[in-house]
């Protein structure tokens, strides 16, 4: 089969041009038809020569990702995107309107593996990994449906992107060149449940990719109960390789805490919360739970919610609550599963 160089970031594929002997500035020509152009087509690089172009065909293939289904409209502030890929499989991305901001959430594996008791995905179970032009591809394809530029993009659809590292990595690459989607990379968010070893692989990288931890719970008994993955990799740990992470980046994380009703949502859990991240540089975001079909869970109500956070906020940093948007078409925090859409 022949490489497929929608995989490849800038630097790939510059080295992979070497290879036949072609210059640099022609892997920065093929790399702007791709991500800028959204071009899956030789013949339509109009800039390079029909001998060359020829030459591409025969070493290389374009990956593309088919838009399924779209749910929801740019006015209701959220859009699904059900993509079909090449292997027959289904992964979802969302585009959100949020403010100024216009964002894309993307999957990076095929289904997850982590099994996390509130959330949809895990109900589906692990596929595979997906790689680097699927995971950016989303964006592209996305933007190719909206008549407004693409500003951020979180890594926190389907899937645990440090389950899935170097294509996680690659793919944000690409999303951050300037030839192509051109997205900062402060505005590139990577999202993940506490994999220890991940956080401490992004801080030495170059590019000021931001880090969102899913904390969950305060406790490690109830962060067991909700992600059991916690047993792996435990609250003290965490919380050690997330300062840590701090000090070496001189950023700040965002925790996440999705809120449900009468499990996490209750005084002590605010005050575990607030002396679980004392003195740790970083923003949380409270999320109202969705609800799934089939859930045990509830959400907690407004008032609650309200309450939480007034509990947190006199002692702890920028403290948001997300608004749920998505959430009326299966495509909130959560909430995407292909496979069983039907019992939605
Ligand atoms: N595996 C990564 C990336 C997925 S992000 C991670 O966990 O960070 C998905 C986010 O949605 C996580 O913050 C998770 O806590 C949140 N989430 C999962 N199920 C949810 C639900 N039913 N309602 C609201 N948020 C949910």
């Amino acid at each position: 089969m022949k490489l497929d160089i929608k995989n490849l970031t800038l630097a790939q594929l510059q080295a992979e041009f070497r290879k036949i002997e072609l210059p640099a500035f022609r892997a920065r020509q093929v790399f702007r038809w791709l991500w800028l152009k959204g071009v899956h087509d030789w013949k339509k690089m109009s800039d390079i020569s029909k001998v060359l172009r020829t030459q591409f065909d025969e070493h290389y293939r374009i990956g593309q990702l088919k838009i399924k289904k779209r749910k929801g409209s740019a006015s209701q502030g959220a859009v699904k995107h059900i993509f079909e890929l090449e292997d027959g499989n289904s992964i979802e991305s969302v585009w959100l309107k949020d403010g100024p901001r216009r964002t894309v959430c993307v999957s990076t594996q095929v289904g997850c593996s982590l099994g996390c008791t509130f959330c949809r995905t895990a109900q589906m179970g692990f596929k595979r990994n997906l790689l680097a032009g699927e995971i950016a591809g989303q964006v592209l394809a996305v933007s190719k449906g909206q008549a407004e530029r693409i500003t951020n993009v979180v890594f926190m659809g389907m899937g645990e992107p440090f389950l899935n590292y170097d294509s996680t990595l690659d793919a944000a690459r690409i999303l951050n060149t300037d030839l192509g989607a051109k997205i900062g990379a402060r505005k590139i968010t990577i999202s993940t449940v506490g994999i220890t070893e991940g956080i401490r692989r992004l801080a030495q990288e170059p590019e000021q990719f931001k880090l969102a931890v899913s904390l969950n719970a305060a406790d490690q008994k109830t962060r067991e109960r909700l992600m059991p993955i916690a047993r792996r990799y435990p609250l003290t740990e965490l919380m050690q390789a997330v300062r840590d992470y701090t000090v070496v980046t001189n950023k700040r994380v965002t925790f996440e805490y999705v809120l449900i009703r009468g499990v996490n949502d209750r005084r002590k859990d605010a005050n575990n919360l607030i002396l679980l991240l004392q003195g740790v540089p970083c923003k949380i975001n409270l999320i109202p739970f969705n609800p799934f079909p089939e859930t045990e869970f509830e959400a907690s109500k407004d008032a609650d919610i309200a309450r939480f956070s007034k509990w947190i906020m006199p002692h702890l940093p920028a403290v948001m609550v997300r608004k749920s948007l998505g959430a009326n078409i299966l495509a909130g925090c959560g909430q995407l599963a292909i496979g069983n859409e039907a019992k939605a």
